[in-house]
């Protein structure tokens, strides 16, 4: 299938969910999962009408979507895999957000980059909603002091929670995990009123049960671009 063709089955698919759930569509975003795959890839998906793209490390990113932003300047990228302190300041000047956020060190050296750049820069904190899974913030009480860390940088706009459902054909478990991840928001909302309007989880595998659960972005890869070969 043609990336246009995936784009377009994706996208009613991601309909079907929301009919289904009593949702709109226009509440669920798509973010194209472009990692591994190049340019030629993404420039495809771009002129099927994507416009948001997710990477998952910041040398690769920054090759393809430098060049891209330049003369496509409503392409917009975020970063979805675990990010090193030393590559901060790169994804920092890159990222449209940066999902993965998943400590407080990082936080505090986002911060301190984006006082300094004096631009700002959207975040979501991640949360290990699944025991199997290694990164993320393990419990809604640690989400809350990192929240805490958060917004005392005026730069950080804290924008909302992400997750990965375990990796497995269990349902429940894939369900489990993203109400983990709704009642945390929930909880979050309470203390933090206004930070958490985006609520990314969902991947190729279980993109529609996280609709069911309340999902506002997915991140698919697979089921646009076709197999990785990792
Ligand atoms: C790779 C990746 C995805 C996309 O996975 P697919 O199964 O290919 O849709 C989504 N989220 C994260 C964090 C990823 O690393």
């Amino acid at each position: 299938m043609s990336i246009t063709k995936a784009i377009l089955r994706v996208r009613e698919r991601i309909e079907n969910a929301c009919a289904r759930s009593g949702r709109s569509g226009e509440e669920v975003r798509l973010c194209a999962v472009s990692k591994f795959h190049g340019a030629t890839a993404v420039e495809e998906a771009y002129n099927a009408g994507q416009r948001l793209f997710g990477e998952s490390r910041v040398q690769e990113a920054s090759g393809k979507f430098a060049g891209l932003k330049k003369t496509r300047p409503d392409i917009q990228v975020h970063l979805i895999g675990g990010l090193q302190r030393n590559k901060a300041k790169a994804a920092a000047g890159l990222f449209d957000c940066i999902q993965s956020v998943d400590r407080d060190a990082l936080i505090d050296e986002l911060g301190k980059l984006t006082q300094e750049r004096g631009a700002g820069q959207a975040i979501l904190l991640e949360m290990r909603t699944a025991e199997a899974s290694k990164s993320g913030f393990p419990d809604a009480d640690a989400l809350c002091r990192a929240a805490e860390k958060a917004l005392a940088y005026p730069e950080l706009a804290l924008s909302g929670l992400m997750t990965m459902a375990p990796f497995t054909n269990d349902e429940k478990a894939i369900r489990r995990a993203f109400r983990t991840l709704v009642t945390a928001r929930n909880l979050l909302e309470a203390r933090f009123p206004g930070r958490w309007r985006c609520l990314s989880m969902g991947m190729s595998n279980d993109f529609e049960i996280a609709i069911e659960e309340g999902a506002t972005l997915v991140r698919i890869g697979t089921a646009i671009f076709g197999e990785r070969d990792v």
